[in-house]
């Protein structure tokens, strides 16, 4: 009977294996078929200073299932990890954002802000990236220095050595860099000092506790302060609610991401949002300024 039960649980649990393996491996090909058929578009949420001006976007990348489903990252970009795929994903998001900042640089509502474009640890690994990416940001005629790269913390555990000199090597074109969900990482500060990083984006788990916990607020102020000695700057990434904002502010935090200002919208939405916030954001000015 035991016998007869082991082989029974091991059926159950290659079943449940074998289809997930299913699963994947037809996620990918759909994958495949997307990148070939320009499934892929991309939303921007607006980055912010402290007094309300926008420096800013943050390039997402949605899927647009021909089922008509929109698809969040967090369910696909995973898969394209494990597979190549990630590096023509990751090529076609670039692609998209050099035209959108070749967008905005022709309209005054948009000229001079900066996009920042999520890089797979992945595909800045792969061979091939460095010169397809160079050729791509020299092709689109932007100016490199609106283009800001993210990199997840995680990568840094990576081949060092060989993060470093590709992180180099966009730098040297005039590209920035920031360090992507920085907290959740294994980088040493030595590491990070080496790299040629720009920004800290401070993980939305520290800004999430700082406004409970006491502990947590202190560690926050030190992360700040980290970025401050390093010559960074400092990014809060998930700011929900107006507490978190003035908690971030008093600890010295210079730039702000989070749905308390707005969630990734389409470009054409992005750009409207950016209208009315900045009509707003001058005639708070104006008033500011009367009563002075
Ligand atoms: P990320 O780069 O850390 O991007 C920030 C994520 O936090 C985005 O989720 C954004 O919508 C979300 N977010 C922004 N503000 C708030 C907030 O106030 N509260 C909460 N709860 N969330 C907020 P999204 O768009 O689902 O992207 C998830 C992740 O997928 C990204 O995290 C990034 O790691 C990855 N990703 C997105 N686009 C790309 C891409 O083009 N290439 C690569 N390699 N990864 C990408
Ligand atoms: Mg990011
Ligand atoms: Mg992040
Ligand atoms: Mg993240």
């Amino acid at each position: 009977l035991n016998t007869a039960f082991s082989m029974a649980l091991l059926v159950v649990v290659f079943a449940i294996y074998r289809n997930d393996i299913g699963r994947r491996l037809r996620l990918e090909r759909e994958l495949a078929r997307a990148v070939r058929k320009g499934e892929f578009e991309v939303h921007y949420q607006p980055q912010l200073l402290s007094n309300g001006a926008i420096t800013g976007a943050e390039a997402l990348v949605r899927w647009r299932h021909p089922s008509g489903t929109l698809l969040a990252p967090d369910s696909f970009i995973p898969v394209a990890e494990d597979s190549a795929l990630i590096c023509d994903l990751g090529l076609e998001v670039l692609r998209q954002g050099c035209e959108t900042l070749n967008d905005w640089s022709r309209d005054p509502a948009t000229r001079g802000l900066k996009l920042a474009v999520n890089v797979s640890p992945m595909q800045l690994l792969d061979d091939e990236f460095l010169a397809a990416g160079a050729a791509l940001i020299r092709s689109s005629g932007i100016n490199p220095g609106l283009l800001e790269l993210e990199l997840t913390e995680s990568a840094l555990s990576a081949d060092a050595t060989l993060v470093a000199s590709r992180m180099t090597a966009f730098e040297k074109m005039g590209v920035t860099w920031a360090l992507d969900d920085f907290g959740t990482g294994y980088s040493s500060l030595s590491t990070l000092r080496a790299l040629p990083v720009r920004k800290l984006k401070i993980d939305r788990r520290f800004v999430d506790e700082a406004v409970k916990q006491e502990g947590a607020r202190r560690l926050l102020g030190k992360i700040v302060e980290i970025s401050q000695v390093m010559g960074m700057d400092a990014l809060a990434e998930g700011v929900e609610t107006t507490e978190q904002r003035d908690l971030l502010v008093s600890l010295g935090c210079t730039h702000f991401q989070g749905y308390l200002f707005a969630r990734p919208m389409p470009g054409s939405a992005f750009r409207q949002w950016l209208v009315e916030h900045q009509s707003l954001h001058r005639t708070a000015g104006a008033e500011y300024a009367a009563a002075e």
